[in-house]
């Protein structure tokens, strides 16, 4: 015989009808002793077969967060692929630098003991439909990318996500936009996907984020992600070590 749960004892449903057991040998203890009946005799089969299930029924129900493992991974994905190079400045591919920047937030959260999941390791960067299939069974999917635009200002951090994920998106935001000495795009970092006119939907509409890590066609933020991109990973890793450790 194997035994699945080591430690029942921890559970409540192990614990209330104990208790309630405990309970009624203290009962029938004072009603022996004192030579009077408080609970007829005829009652205690009842109260066996109907209120010891209750407690323990009681105790299922009870959430004790603290017994809770994190379940899942964290999903961590580089836009675009090692066929699609997304955004270019010059020679600089978009799909490099994140890819870069992926396995750095995953070297973050590794350290302190999360479990990731990756679309690549080193300089392999699988397609989207691949990162797509990670989410599913995750607890938190991001994704990495740059933007780009035809005007050399525009600038800023933004995370696309949907409603339910807004406070992530904007510390994710926050946490790169510090770190680059950015400024934050959209609602405070934060792009509600049904407002965004951007490509990459299906992957938000399955639950994931995208954070936009600045304009590749900027030259200052550009200049300021590759002098600075891993103090900004190591930050957007913090924000997720806290999201996962709090869920
Ligand atoms: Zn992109």
């Amino acid at each position: 015989m194997k035994f699945i749960e080591q430690n029942a004892l921890q559970y409540l449903s192990v614990k209330l009808p104990l208790l309630g057991a405990f309970l009624m040998l203290a009962v029938l203890v004072i009603q022996w002793a004192l030579d009077f009946n408080f609970v007829p005799q005829q009652y205690a089969p009842f109260i066996v077969g109907t209120v010891l299930p209750a407690l323990s029924l009681l105790g299922r129900k009870i959430a004790q967060p603290s017994l809770h493992q994190p379940l899942g991974f964290v999903a961590v994905t580089a836009g675009h692929s090692n066929s699609d190079p997304g955004a270019v400045n010059g020679k600089i591919k978009e799909s490099e630098l994140v890819t870069n920047f992926r396995n750095a937030v995953v070297h973050y959260l590794r350290e302190a003991g999360i479990t990731t999941r990756t679309d690549g390791t080193g300089t392999q960067n699988d397609p989207l439909s691949s990162a797509l299939k990670l989410i599913k069974g995750s607890s938190t999917a991001v994704e990495f990318h740059m933007n780009a635009a035809a005007s050399k200002q525009a600038n800023g951090i933004e995370t696309i996500a949907l409603p339910g994920d807004k406070k992530l998106a904007q510390d994710l935001s926050v946490a790169v936009a510090t770190a680059l000495g950015s400024r934050l795009r959209g609602d405070n970092g934060w792009i509600d996907q049904s407002k965004s006119a951007r490509g990459s939907l299906a992957y938000i509409n399955a639950g994931g984020l995208i954070v936009e890590l600045g304009f590749i066609s900027n030259e200052a933020e550009l200049a300021a992600f590759q002098a600075r991109y891993w103090i900004a990973a190591k930050a957007v890793a913090k924000v997720l070590i806290e999201y996962e450790k709090g869920a």
